[in-house]
């Protein structure tokens, strides 16, 4: 795969204000305000930033937590983690593999067949819908 590295001003170009801090600065959207949470239409998930194919409505799973969450990325080589220490926490960071755009975390209290809960912001998301 080949890797998209893009400075910041050249990611403000193409984001706006919160869909940059989200992605390239690994903020975080309010829960229950994304756009996905609640989107049950049979489709991909895509990065917003470089459009790589991320995340299968087949692996979607009410988590209550007002993200989208996936019990699997569509392939292992699509994402990245990285530990998370921020906020007094001991996390795992999800981004973009090809882009590095901060996607989420993921956490092991998801359910079968992987046990592994990717806890996704919306807006790092762009959903294309499948017929
Ligand atoms: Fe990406």
């Amino acid at each position: 795969m080949e890797k998209i590295f893009k400075s910041d001003e050249e990611w403000k170009k193409e984001l706006n204000e919160f869909q940059f801090q989200v992605t390239r600065k690994k903020g975080t959207e309010r829960a229950f305000t994304g756009e996905y949470w609640n989107n049950h239409e049979n489709g991909i998930y895509k990065c917003l930033c470089c459009g790589e194919e991320l995340f299968d409505s087949t692996t979607k799973f009410e988590s209550g937590t007002g993200w989208p969450s996936f019990f699997s990325a569509i392939a292992k080589d699509k994402i990245e983690t990285e530990v998370d220490s921020s906020l007094f926490m001991k996390r795992v960071e999800v981004h973009c593999k090809k882009c590095n755009a901060h996607l989420g975390h993921v956490f092991d209290d998801g359910p079968k067949p992987t046990g592994m809960r990717y806890c996704i912001n919306s807006i790092s998301l762009k959903f294309e819908k499948r017929d």
